[in-house]
């Protein structure tokens, strides 16, 4: 990342890094984590200002980057965070509390989140995932969400491998096809499938 110096009345030309482990007293400002702390601009600003930017740990990171390494409970954190007085850590709560909402709790803290009409507009502007928009159901009608672990409840030829997957067959680690509640993608027998959520159970 380009060093980004910005004017302080303390210190000239002090770096965000610094400016953000001063805001956030060296923690997290999600998670209250320390493990490898660093900036993270909150799109789609620049990152030009500490306004723009969070810190943010290791772990937290990994998670908004990546769909697949979410860990819902985790995001407990946002519990207490989403109540800060930053603007830009509360667009990052808000987003995350949408992306896992199927969950429940995250919806009723959602409920109790008011935004600034400014803030809320930041927060969606840099929201690309629908996800939160469709929600895969199991068989049984219930709530499939990113890393579950299912079950196959029927034999299932897998198109172009050449192989059956066996009803039984555990998949765990799912991704849900985020443009189609009926999908969602699982390996079986080491090769990523799409799997229809109608024959799955959780
Ligand atoms: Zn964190």
């Amino acid at each position: 990342m380009a060093l980004n110096f910005i004017f302080s009345p303390q210190n000239e030309f002090m770096p965000i890094k610094d400016l953000l482990n001063q805001r956030s007293s060296n923690q997290c400002e999600l998670c209250s984590g320390t493990d490898g702390l660093d900036v993270m601009v909150v799109t789609p600003k620049s990152g030009t200002s500490t306004d723009h930017c969070i810190n943010s740990c290791k772990v937290c990171r990994i998670q908004i980057n990546d769909s697949e390494e979410i860990k819902v409970n985790h995001w407990r954190c946002l519990n207490e965070s989403m109540w800060s007085e930053v603007p830009a850590v509360q667009v990052v709560a808000w987003r995350m509390l949408n992306r896992i909402k199927a969950e429940g709790w995250p919806a009723d803290l959602l409920d109790m989140l008011f935004l600034e009409e400014e803030t809320l507009n930041w927060a969606k502007s840099g929201h690309t995932d629908n996800q939160s928009d469709i929600i895969h159901k199991d068989a049984n009608g219930v709530t499939l969400i990113q890393g579950d672990s299912v079950v196959l409840i029927k034999d299932l030829k897998v198109k172009g491998a050449g192989f059956t997957a066996k009803r039984g067959t555990a998949v765990r680690n799912i991704s849900l096809v985020h443009d189609n509640p009926d999908h969602i993608e699982g390996k079986v027998n080491g090769q990523k499938i799409v799997i229809l959520t109608q024959y799955v159970k959780k």
